[in-house]
Protein backbone atom coordinates (compact mmCIF):
# COMPACT_ATOMS: atom_id res chain seq x y z
CA UNK A 1 0.00 0.00 0.00
CA UNK A 2 1.24 3.48 -0.77
CA UNK A 3 0.91 6.03 2.05
CA UNK A 4 -1.33 8.91 1.69
CA UNK A 5 -1.64 11.44 4.42
CA UNK A 6 -2.77 14.48 4.55
CA UNK A 7 -2.98 17.71 6.93
CA UNK A 8 -5.96 19.90 6.55
CA UNK A 9 -6.26 23.14 8.52
CA UNK A 10 -8.87 25.35 7.80
CA UNK A 11 -7.50 28.90 6.48
CA UNK A 12 -9.65 30.73 9.28
CA UNK A 13 -6.66 31.48 11.62
CA UNK A 14 -2.59 31.07 11.30
CA UNK A 15 -0.99 27.93 12.00
CA UNK A 16 -0.47 27.46 16.16
CA UNK A 17 2.11 24.72 17.63
CA UNK A 18 -0.99 22.12 18.61
CA UNK A 19 -1.41 22.20 14.56
CA UNK A 20 1.96 21.88 13.99
CA UNK A 21 1.70 18.86 15.62
CA UNK A 22 -0.66 17.42 13.37
CA UNK A 23 1.03 18.47 10.48
CA UNK A 24 4.15 17.28 11.70
CA UNK A 25 3.18 13.88 12.63
CA UNK A 26 1.50 13.40 9.13
CA UNK A 27 4.64 14.82 7.49
CA UNK A 28 6.96 12.13 9.41
CA UNK A 29 4.52 9.28 8.77
CA UNK A 30 4.46 10.14 4.92
CA UNK A 31 8.61 10.39 4.96
CA UNK A 32 8.96 7.13 7.26
CA UNK A 33 6.85 5.03 4.52
CA UNK A 34 7.92 7.33 1.44
CA UNK A 35 4.59 8.30 0.70
CA UNK A 36 2.76 11.24 -0.08
CA UNK A 37 1.74 14.12 1.93
CA UNK A 38 -1.46 16.82 1.04
CA UNK A 39 -2.04 20.27 2.05
CA UNK A 40 -5.72 19.95 2.13
CA UNK A 41 -7.02 23.69 3.20
CA UNK A 42 -10.69 23.25 4.75
CA UNK A 43 -12.08 26.20 3.42
CA UNK A 44 -15.87 25.39 2.74
CA UNK A 45 -16.28 28.43 5.64
CA UNK A 46 -16.61 31.10 2.75
CA UNK A 47 -17.27 33.51 5.68
CA UNK A 48 -14.29 33.12 7.83
CA UNK A 49 -11.50 31.64 5.17
CA UNK A 50 -8.93 33.87 3.64
CA UNK A 51 -6.88 33.53 0.81
CA UNK A 52 -4.27 35.64 2.64
CA UNK A 53 -4.73 32.99 6.12
CA UNK A 54 -4.48 30.28 3.74
CA UNK A 55 -1.02 31.37 2.24
CA UNK A 56 -0.23 32.08 5.43
CA UNK A 57 -0.79 28.55 6.54
CA UNK A 58 1.69 27.81 3.19
CA UNK A 59 3.87 30.17 4.60
CA UNK A 60 4.26 28.42 8.15
CA UNK A 61 4.41 25.17 6.80
CA UNK A 62 7.41 26.26 4.15
CA UNK A 63 9.05 28.02 6.88
CA UNK A 64 8.69 24.75 9.12
CA UNK A 65 10.15 22.90 5.95
CA UNK A 66 7.38 20.68 6.21
CA UNK A 67 6.51 20.66 2.10
CA UNK A 68 3.70 19.22 0.16
CA UNK A 69 3.49 16.76 -2.79
CA UNK A 70 0.02 18.17 -3.73
CA UNK A 71 -1.85 21.07 -2.56
CA UNK A 72 -5.81 20.17 -2.40
CA UNK A 73 -8.71 23.62 -1.95
CA UNK A 74 -11.88 21.92 -0.97
CA UNK A 75 -13.32 25.20 -2.15
CA UNK A 76 -12.31 24.33 -5.63
CA UNK A 77 -14.42 21.47 -5.60
CA UNK A 78 -18.23 21.97 -5.18
CA UNK A 79 -19.03 20.54 -8.19
CA UNK A 80 -17.65 17.06 -7.16
CA UNK A 81 -19.51 18.10 -3.27
CA UNK A 82 -22.72 18.55 -5.17
CA UNK A 83 -22.77 15.26 -7.31
CA UNK A 84 -21.90 13.33 -4.23
CA UNK A 85 -24.68 15.07 -2.06
CA UNK A 86 -27.16 14.44 -4.97
CA UNK A 87 -26.51 10.54 -5.08
CA UNK A 88 -26.50 10.53 -0.87
CA UNK A 89 -30.07 12.36 -1.19
CA UNK A 90 -31.76 10.13 -3.66
CA UNK A 91 -29.97 7.00 -1.26
CA UNK A 92 -31.89 8.88 1.77
CA UNK A 93 -28.93 9.30 3.52
CA UNK A 94 -29.11 13.53 3.30
CA UNK A 95 -32.76 14.86 4.56
CA UNK A 96 -33.90 18.17 4.30
CA UNK A 97 -34.28 20.22 7.98
CA UNK A 98 -36.02 23.60 8.41
CA UNK A 99 -35.46 24.36 12.05
CA UNK A 100 -34.35 27.63 13.47
CA UNK A 101 -31.20 27.05 16.05
CA UNK A 102 -33.76 28.85 18.46
CA UNK A 103 -36.01 25.79 18.11
CA UNK A 104 -33.80 23.42 18.16
CA UNK A 105 -32.57 25.11 21.47
CA UNK A 106 -36.34 24.70 22.79
CA UNK A 107 -36.13 21.60 21.80
CA UNK A 108 -33.00 19.93 23.44
CA UNK A 109 -34.35 21.80 26.56
CA UNK A 110 -37.20 20.14 27.03
CA UNK A 111 -35.83 16.70 26.09
CA UNK A 112 -33.11 17.58 28.92
CA UNK A 113 -36.19 18.48 31.43
CA UNK A 114 -37.40 14.97 30.81
CA UNK A 115 -34.11 13.02 30.77
CA UNK A 116 -33.90 12.15 27.07
CA UNK A 117 -30.95 12.49 25.90
CA UNK A 118 -30.53 15.86 23.66
CA UNK A 119 -30.30 14.55 20.04
CA UNK A 120 -31.97 15.89 17.15
CA UNK A 121 -35.21 13.96 17.15
CA UNK A 122 -35.45 13.52 12.99
CA UNK A 123 -38.74 15.50 13.00
CA UNK A 124 -37.90 16.90 9.63
CA UNK A 125 -38.20 13.22 8.36
CA UNK A 126 -41.55 12.97 9.63
CA UNK A 127 -42.52 16.67 7.24
CA UNK A 128 -44.63 15.50 4.04
CA UNK A 129 -43.94 16.77 0.70
CA UNK A 130 -46.86 19.22 1.31
CA UNK A 131 -45.41 20.70 4.79
CA UNK A 132 -41.92 21.19 3.12
CA UNK A 133 -43.36 23.27 0.01
CA UNK A 134 -45.16 25.12 2.57
CA UNK A 135 -41.98 25.83 4.92
CA UNK A 136 -40.17 27.00 1.81
CA UNK A 137 -43.18 28.98 0.68
CA UNK A 138 -42.17 30.87 4.42
CA UNK A 139 -39.12 31.68 3.16
CA UNK A 140 -37.62 28.88 5.01
CA UNK A 141 -34.48 27.22 2.87
CA UNK A 142 -33.16 24.11 4.23
CA UNK A 143 -30.01 22.41 5.66
CA UNK A 144 -29.20 18.87 5.22
CA UNK A 145 -28.25 16.48 7.62
CA UNK A 146 -26.83 12.93 6.93
CA UNK A 147 -29.00 10.27 8.31
CA UNK A 148 -27.13 8.01 10.67
CA UNK A 149 -27.45 4.39 10.82
CA UNK A 150 -28.76 3.62 13.95
CA UNK A 151 -32.02 2.43 14.31
CA UNK A 152 -34.03 -0.61 14.33
CA UNK A 153 -36.13 -0.84 11.07
CA UNK A 154 -39.06 -1.83 13.08
CA UNK A 155 -38.19 1.85 14.04
CA UNK A 156 -36.73 3.74 11.75
CA UNK A 157 -37.17 7.20 13.29
CA UNK A 158 -35.11 5.83 16.80
CA UNK A 159 -32.26 5.85 17.26
CA UNK A 160 -30.51 2.42 19.55
CA UNK A 161 -26.86 1.61 20.28
CA UNK A 162 -24.98 1.62 17.85
CA UNK A 163 -21.40 0.76 18.25
CA UNK A 164 -18.73 1.65 15.61
CA UNK A 165 -15.89 0.16 15.39
CA UNK A 166 -11.95 0.57 14.78
CA UNK A 167 -8.84 0.08 15.30
CA UNK A 168 -6.76 3.16 15.77
CA UNK A 169 -3.02 3.86 15.05
CA UNK A 170 -2.51 5.06 18.59
CA UNK A 171 -5.63 4.61 21.10
CA UNK A 172 -6.03 0.93 19.85
CA UNK A 173 -9.97 -0.76 19.91
CA UNK A 174 -12.01 2.60 19.50
CA UNK A 175 -15.68 2.23 19.86
CA UNK A 176 -18.16 5.34 19.16
CA UNK A 177 -21.66 5.02 19.79
CA UNK A 178 -23.43 6.51 16.96
CA UNK A 179 -26.83 5.77 18.37
CA UNK A 180 -26.32 8.81 20.56
CA UNK A 181 -25.41 11.35 18.31
CA UNK A 182 -27.62 13.50 16.27
CA UNK A 183 -27.55 13.13 12.41
CA UNK A 184 -24.73 15.57 11.81
CA UNK A 185 -25.73 18.82 9.26
CA UNK A 186 -23.35 18.58 6.61
CA UNK A 187 -24.79 21.03 3.69
CA UNK A 188 -25.81 24.72 5.80
CA UNK A 189 -28.71 26.60 4.27
CA UNK A 190 -27.01 28.98 2.26
CA UNK A 191 -25.71 25.17 0.11
CA UNK A 192 -21.97 25.36 1.29
CA UNK A 193 -20.92 22.07 2.81
CA UNK A 194 -19.94 21.27 6.19
CA UNK A 195 -16.49 20.09 6.82
CA UNK A 196 -17.80 15.88 8.34
CA UNK A 197 -19.00 15.32 4.60
CA UNK A 198 -16.54 16.92 2.16
CA UNK A 199 -13.84 15.63 4.35
CA UNK A 200 -14.67 11.91 3.08
CA UNK A 201 -15.33 12.52 -0.31
CA UNK A 202 -11.74 14.29 -0.59
CA UNK A 203 -10.27 11.17 1.82
CA UNK A 204 -11.81 8.85 -0.83
CA UNK A 205 -11.04 10.88 -4.20
CA UNK A 206 -7.65 11.61 -3.25
CA UNK A 207 -7.02 7.74 -2.43
CA UNK A 208 -6.29 8.94 1.58
CA UNK A 209 -4.88 5.87 3.35
CA UNK A 210 -4.13 7.14 6.89
CA UNK A 211 -5.66 9.97 8.61
CA UNK A 212 -3.55 10.82 11.28
CA UNK A 213 -5.28 13.89 13.73
CA UNK A 214 -6.03 14.64 16.99
CA UNK A 215 -7.78 13.10 19.47
CA UNK A 216 -10.76 15.95 19.14
CA UNK A 217 -12.30 14.32 15.78
CA UNK A 218 -12.23 10.71 17.60
CA UNK A 219 -16.35 11.27 17.59
CA UNK A 220 -16.10 12.69 14.04
CA UNK A 221 -14.98 9.26 13.07
CA UNK A 222 -17.59 7.60 14.39
CA UNK A 223 -19.64 9.34 11.89
CA UNK A 224 -17.59 9.60 8.92
CA UNK A 225 -16.82 5.83 9.15
CA UNK A 226 -20.64 6.02 8.48
CA UNK A 227 -20.06 8.21 5.70
CA UNK A 228 -17.50 6.34 3.80
CA UNK A 229 -19.44 3.23 4.51
CA UNK A 230 -22.74 5.08 2.53
CA UNK A 231 -20.28 6.08 -0.40
CA UNK A 232 -19.48 2.29 -0.53
CA UNK A 233 -15.75 3.10 0.36
CA UNK A 234 -13.38 1.17 2.43
CA UNK A 235 -13.14 3.72 5.51
CA UNK A 236 -8.89 4.82 5.45
CA UNK A 237 -6.70 3.71 8.67
CA UNK A 238 -7.29 6.48 11.40
CA UNK A 239 -4.84 7.77 14.42
CA UNK A 240 -5.86 9.79 16.46
CA UNK A 241 -2.79 11.86 18.74
CA UNK A 242 -2.48 13.33 21.93
CA UNK A 243 -3.71 17.33 21.99
CA UNK A 244 -0.95 19.73 23.39
CA UNK A 245 -2.02 20.78 26.80
CA UNK A 246 -0.73 24.12 28.93
CA UNK A 247 1.51 24.01 31.53
CA UNK A 248 -1.95 23.89 33.59
CA UNK A 249 -3.49 20.81 31.97
CA UNK A 250 -5.98 23.24 30.03
CA UNK A 251 -6.21 22.75 25.92
CA UNK A 252 -4.06 24.77 24.06
CA UNK A 253 -6.60 27.38 22.75
CA UNK A 254 -6.28 28.86 19.33
CA UNK A 255 -6.51 32.07 21.27
CA UNK A 256 -3.10 32.13 22.51
CA UNK A 257 -1.41 34.03 19.74
CA UNK A 258 1.99 33.80 21.24
CA UNK A 259 1.86 30.02 20.52
CA UNK A 260 1.38 30.95 17.10
CA UNK A 261 3.83 29.41 14.39
CA UNK A 262 4.53 33.04 13.30
CA UNK A 263 5.17 34.38 16.66
CA UNK A 264 7.42 31.31 17.59
CA UNK A 265 9.28 32.75 14.43
CA UNK A 266 9.11 35.95 14.81
CA UNK A 267 10.65 35.51 18.90
CA UNK A 268 13.77 33.84 17.60
CA UNK A 269 12.66 29.73 17.75
CA UNK A 270 13.96 27.49 15.41
CA UNK A 271 11.89 25.42 13.71
CA UNK A 272 13.42 22.25 14.94
CA UNK A 273 13.24 23.34 17.79
CA UNK A 274 9.45 23.62 17.40
CA UNK A 275 9.75 20.75 15.13
CA UNK A 276 11.00 18.31 17.58
CA UNK A 277 8.99 19.67 20.89
CA UNK A 278 5.95 18.61 18.44
CA UNK A 279 6.74 15.48 17.53
CA UNK A 280 8.18 14.46 20.31
CA UNK A 281 5.94 15.24 23.03
CA UNK A 282 4.12 12.67 24.70
CA UNK A 283 5.86 9.80 23.30
CA UNK A 284 8.17 7.42 24.45
CA UNK A 285 11.08 8.82 23.00
CA UNK A 286 13.00 11.63 24.86
CA UNK A 287 11.95 15.17 23.89
CA UNK A 288 15.66 16.25 22.62
CA UNK A 289 16.38 18.62 19.89
CA UNK A 290 16.72 17.18 16.42
CA UNK A 291 18.74 18.78 14.02
CA UNK A 292 16.89 17.49 11.24
CA UNK A 293 13.46 15.96 9.85
CA UNK A 294 14.66 13.35 8.58
CA UNK A 295 16.21 12.53 12.06
CA UNK A 296 12.98 12.67 13.79
CA UNK A 297 11.24 10.41 11.22
CA UNK A 298 13.87 7.36 12.07
CA UNK A 299 12.66 8.41 15.99
CA UNK A 300 8.64 9.11 15.61
CA UNK A 301 6.27 6.51 14.77
CA UNK A 302 2.36 7.53 15.32
CA UNK A 303 2.13 4.56 17.07
CA UNK A 304 4.48 5.00 19.82
CA UNK A 305 2.63 8.23 20.66
CA UNK A 306 1.03 7.52 23.94
CA UNK A 307 -2.52 8.54 24.72
CA UNK A 308 -1.95 10.30 27.69
CA UNK A 309 -2.31 14.27 27.31
CA UNK A 310 0.93 16.03 26.23
CA UNK A 311 1.97 18.88 28.30
CA UNK A 312 3.67 22.07 26.41
CA UNK A 313 5.85 23.89 28.47
CA UNK A 314 7.27 27.32 26.59
CA UNK A 315 10.51 26.59 28.78
CA UNK A 316 11.19 23.45 27.68
CA UNK A 317 10.63 25.06 23.97
CA UNK A 318 12.98 27.69 24.78
CA UNK A 319 15.71 24.79 26.18
CA UNK A 320 15.64 22.55 23.33
CA UNK A 321 15.99 25.98 21.03
CA UNK A 322 18.98 26.83 23.05
CA UNK A 323 20.75 22.71 22.56
CA UNK A 324 19.75 23.03 18.87
CA UNK A 325 21.70 26.10 18.32
CA UNK A 326 24.76 24.89 20.84
CA UNK A 327 25.56 22.44 18.17
CA UNK A 328 24.57 23.90 15.11
CA UNK A 329 27.11 23.79 11.97
CA UNK A 330 28.13 26.92 10.60
CA UNK A 331 26.49 26.61 7.19
CA UNK A 332 22.93 25.84 8.88
CA UNK A 333 23.42 29.74 9.88
CA UNK A 334 25.92 31.42 7.58
CA UNK A 335 23.30 33.59 5.74
CA UNK A 336 20.79 34.24 8.80
CA UNK A 337 23.99 35.60 10.27
CA UNK A 338 24.57 37.45 6.96
CA UNK A 339 20.93 38.49 7.31
CA UNK A 340 21.89 39.87 10.96
CA UNK A 341 25.07 42.06 9.53
CA UNK A 342 27.28 39.29 11.32
CA UNK A 343 30.33 39.01 9.56
CA UNK A 344 32.56 37.18 11.41
CA UNK A 345 32.72 33.96 9.89
CA UNK A 346 32.50 30.15 11.38
CA UNK A 347 35.42 31.13 14.15
CA UNK A 348 32.64 33.96 15.60
CA UNK A 349 29.74 31.11 15.17
CA UNK A 350 31.69 28.44 16.84
CA UNK A 351 33.05 30.87 19.82
CA UNK A 352 29.42 32.13 21.01
CA UNK A 353 27.03 29.09 19.52
CA UNK A 354 27.13 27.79 23.33
CA UNK A 355 25.52 30.90 24.69
CA UNK A 356 22.76 31.31 22.60
CA UNK A 357 19.43 30.97 23.72
CA UNK A 358 18.04 32.31 20.31
CA UNK A 359 20.03 32.91 17.05
CA UNK A 360 19.80 36.78 17.51
CA UNK A 361 21.24 36.50 20.37
CA UNK A 362 24.19 36.53 18.41
CA UNK A 363 24.10 39.88 17.16
CA UNK A 364 24.61 41.09 21.20
CA UNK A 365 28.03 39.03 20.82
CA UNK A 366 29.09 40.21 17.22
CA UNK A 367 28.78 43.87 18.98
CA UNK A 368 30.98 43.05 21.74
CA UNK A 369 33.95 41.93 19.19
CA UNK A 370 33.73 44.16 16.71
CA UNK A 371 32.00 47.37 17.93
CA UNK A 372 32.95 49.87 20.89
CA UNK A 373 32.03 48.91 23.78
CA UNK A 374 32.13 50.48 27.62
CA UNK A 375 34.90 48.43 29.74
CA UNK A 376 34.09 47.62 32.96
CA UNK A 377 37.37 48.30 35.17
CA UNK A 378 37.38 46.41 38.54
CA UNK A 379 41.33 45.85 39.36
CA UNK A 380 43.23 48.50 37.50
CA UNK A 381 46.11 47.40 38.92
CA UNK A 382 45.78 44.21 37.24
CA UNK A 383 44.32 45.53 33.84
CA UNK A 384 47.11 47.99 33.42
CA UNK A 385 49.54 45.11 33.46
CA UNK A 386 47.09 43.11 31.26
CA UNK A 387 47.43 45.29 28.45
CA UNK A 388 51.19 45.74 28.39
CA UNK A 389 51.87 42.09 28.70
CA UNK A 390 49.27 41.33 26.00
CA UNK A 391 51.17 39.15 23.32
CA UNK A 392 51.93 40.42 19.65
CA UNK A 393 50.01 39.65 17.02
CA UNK A 394 48.82 37.30 15.15
CA UNK A 395 46.41 35.99 18.07
CA UNK A 396 44.87 32.56 17.61
CA UNK A 397 43.18 30.41 20.54
CA UNK A 398 46.46 29.72 22.50
CA UNK A 399 47.48 33.46 23.01
CA UNK A 400 44.75 33.50 25.95
CA UNK A 401 46.37 30.73 27.90
CA UNK A 402 49.75 31.94 27.11
CA UNK A 403 49.00 35.48 28.13
CA UNK A 404 47.23 34.73 31.39
CA UNK A 405 49.49 32.22 32.21
CA UNK A 406 52.21 34.84 32.20
CA UNK A 407 49.66 37.73 33.74
CA UNK A 408 49.34 35.19 36.69
CA UNK A 409 53.42 35.15 37.33
CA UNK A 410 53.49 38.78 37.07
CA UNK A 411 50.61 39.45 39.57
CA UNK A 412 50.11 36.48 41.77
CA UNK A 413 46.72 36.77 40.48
CA UNK A 414 44.76 33.72 39.52
CA UNK A 415 41.03 31.75 39.06
CA UNK A 416 38.36 33.91 39.56
CA UNK A 417 41.04 37.34 40.71
CA UNK A 418 42.29 36.94 37.70
CA UNK A 419 39.56 36.40 35.26
CA UNK A 420 36.92 37.93 36.53
CA UNK A 421 38.14 41.38 36.13
CA UNK A 422 39.43 40.41 32.34
CA UNK A 423 36.02 39.78 31.12
CA UNK A 424 34.78 42.96 32.54
CA UNK A 425 37.66 44.95 31.09
CA UNK A 426 36.91 43.25 27.51
CA UNK A 427 33.48 42.66 26.89
CA UNK A 428 31.52 44.65 29.46
CA UNK A 429 29.45 41.90 30.64
CA UNK A 430 29.70 39.40 33.67
CA UNK A 431 29.31 36.11 31.57
CA UNK A 432 29.62 34.86 28.03
CA UNK A 433 31.46 32.94 25.50
CA UNK A 434 35.00 31.35 26.02
CA UNK A 435 37.75 34.16 26.58
CA UNK A 436 40.24 32.18 24.51
CA UNK A 437 37.41 32.19 21.57
CA UNK A 438 36.75 35.44 21.83
CA UNK A 439 40.25 37.42 22.04
CA UNK A 440 41.15 36.75 18.84
CA UNK A 441 38.18 38.13 17.71
CA UNK A 442 38.18 41.19 19.71
CA UNK A 443 42.09 41.93 18.21
CA UNK A 444 45.23 43.81 20.21
CA UNK A 445 43.72 47.04 19.60
CA UNK A 446 40.56 47.11 21.01
CA UNK A 447 41.72 44.85 23.79
CA UNK A 448 44.65 47.20 24.57
CA UNK A 449 42.25 50.24 24.79
CA UNK A 450 39.29 48.35 27.12
CA UNK A 451 41.76 47.32 29.42
CA UNK A 452 42.75 50.68 29.69
CA UNK A 453 39.33 51.57 30.38
CA UNK A 454 38.92 53.77 27.03
CA UNK A 455 35.42 52.76 25.02
CA UNK A 456 36.68 50.41 22.49
N1 LIG B 1 -10.17 20.93 9.04
C1 LIG B 1 -10.21 19.95 10.08
C2 LIG B 1 -9.58 20.53 11.32
O1 LIG B 1 -8.78 21.42 11.21
C3 LIG B 1 -9.47 18.72 9.64
C4 LIG B 1 -9.65 17.53 10.53
C5 LIG B 1 -9.16 16.28 9.83
O2 LIG B 1 -7.95 16.10 9.77
O3 LIG B 1 -9.95 15.51 9.33
O4 LIG B 1 -9.91 20.15 12.43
Amino acid sequence: MTVTVRFAPSPTGRLHIGNVRTAVLNWLFARRYGGTFILRLDDTDVQRSTEELAQGIRDDLKWLGLTWDREERQSARTARYDEIAEKLKRAGRLYPCYETAEELERRRKRQLARGLPPIYDRAALKLTDEERRKLEAEGRRPYWRFRLANTDPSDPLKPQPTLVTWVDLVRRDQTVDVGSLSDPVVIRTDGTYLYTLTSVIDDIDFGVTHVIRGEDHVTNTGVQIQLFEALGAEPPIFGHHSLLVGADGQALSKRMGHLSVAALREAGFEPMAILSLAALLGTSEAVEAHQSLDELAHLVDVERVSRAPARFDEAELRAINARLLHEMPYDKVRDRLENLGITGGEAFWLAVRGNLSRLTDAAEWWAVVSQPITPVIEDEELCRRAAELLPPAPWNEETWSAWTKTLQAETGRKGRALFHPLRLALTGREQGPELKSLLPLIGPERAASRLKGEVA
